[in-house]
Formats: structure tokens, C-alpha cells, sequence
């Protein structure tokens, strides 16, 4: 508590009108109602805060989120108005552009806690950056260069029962699928806004 006089801010007033496209394009239908969020099925709330297993049924809509998700934020058409900050913590990091899944996979503790020092995904921890990754890649098309880092990611004395379970779990994902996949709509949706209203964020 404190007893400065702090400066309030401006009251946020409901400017959606008919707009709905964060409720449509969530991948988990986790805003159950306008301006109503169930965290439980939130991507960013199961890859972030939630500490143990990511229940089964929410691992394929996850696709490639391994920390966190904002396809809200990116397809709200209030966001595509405002600045970009010049606060470069926030700019994303040269080791994080793009990467591979399977190089994000194979770093060592040690590795991921020297990349994320002072940020926020550091506090997930490698464990759990495993985790996420391992429902990123049994998410991804079929390839047995996936299978073959899940297999070895296994073997490794840096996962625990929890995250082997996870790597079962993208191994069997793996196998079962066809070659090609095609996008889902909510995916294509999402991709056709970024590009067309946020393509710096694409
Ligand atoms: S962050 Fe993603 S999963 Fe969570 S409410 Fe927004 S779109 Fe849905
Ligand atoms: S996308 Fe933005 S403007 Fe549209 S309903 Fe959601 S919060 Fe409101």
C-alpha cells in the first residue's frame, strides 16, 4: 500500500459495436462471451501461468504457440491503430525471429536461461519451455526430423515425467499424421488480419 497521490488513469469505454473478431478468430473459444474470457481454455494462460500438464484437449488447437497467443490482440482492429513502442525490452529478440522449433527445442538450460535473461519468458522455465515446444512440434506436419529430436529430447536428463509426457504425447501426433495439413480456417483467418492490418507484427 501506498499513500502517494497517484494519477488516475482514463476509464476504458466499450467501443466493440458489432465487431466480434477476437471471439471468432480465438483458437480455443476461450472469450465465451464479449468481454468475457474463460482463462482456463486461454492459450496464453495454459503455455504461461499454468504450472503441470496442458490437458490433451487444447494441445492441437495450441498449433505453434509456445508462449502465450494475443490472436485477439492481433486481430482487434482497435490495436491496429496504435504506435509501435521505441522501448527496445519490447522489440523481440534476434535469437527469437523466426526460429526453427527444432532448435528452440534442443537448448540446454543453461542456453535458454542466458537467452531470456530479462524477459518475460524466462520465468516459465526450461521445463516448461519444453513442454510447450513439444505440443509446437507434434502440432507441426508430419517430418522425421521432428520424431527424431522428440526421441532425443527424451533421452536427455533435462525433462521429467512431465515433460516426456508431452513428447509422447507430439510423438503419437507425429505418426498418425498425413504428410500435408492444410491450415485451419481460424488459422487462415488470423494470418489474412495480420496481413492486412498488422503486418509488422506478422
Ligand atoms: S490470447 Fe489467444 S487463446 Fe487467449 S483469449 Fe486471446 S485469442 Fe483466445
Ligand atoms: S476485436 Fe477488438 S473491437 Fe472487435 S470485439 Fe474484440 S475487443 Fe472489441
Amino acid at each position: 500500500m501506498v499513500n502517494l497521490p497517484l494519477p488516475l488513469d482514463i476509464p476504458i469505454e466499450e467501443g466493440c459495436n458489432t465487431c466480434v473478431a477476437c471471439i471468432k478468430s480465438c483458437p480455443t473459444d476461450a472469450i465465451v462471451e464479449p468481454y468475457v474470457v474463460d482463462a482456463r481454455r486461454c492459450i496464453s494462460y495454459l503455455t504461461i501461468e499454468l504450472q503441470g500438464a496442458i490437458p490433451e484437449e487444447f494441445r492441437p488447437l495450441i498449433g505453434n504457440r509456445i508462449y502465450g497467443c494475443d490472436d485477439c490482440q492481433l486481430v482487434c482492429p482497435v490495436n491496429s491503430k496504435a504506435p509501435i513502442t521505441a522501448e527496445s525490452d519490447f522489440h523481440t529478440r534476434q535469437a527469437l525471429i523466426q526460429p526453427e522449433l527444432i532448435d528452440l527445442f534442443a537448448w540446454s538450460e543453461t542456453f535458454f536461461l542466458r537467452q531470456t535473461e530479462g524477459s518475460a519468458i524466462r520465468r516459465i522455465g526450461h521445463k516448461r519451455w519444453l513442454r510447450n515446444i513439444a505440443i509446437a512440434l507434434g502440432n507441426a506436419p508430419a517430418n522425421p526430423n521432428i520424431i527424431a529430436a522428440l526421441e532425443q529430447r527424451k533421452l536427455s536428463d533435462e525433462v521429467d515425467a512431465m515433460v516426456i509426457e508431452h513428447i509422447d504425447w507430439a510423438i503419437a501426433q507425429q505418426k498418425q499424421k498425413a504428410p500435408q495439413e492444410a491450415l485451419s480456417r481460424k488459422t487462415q483467418r488470423v494470418i489474412r488480419s495480420i496481413e492486412k492490418g498488422l503486418p509488422r507484427d506478422a
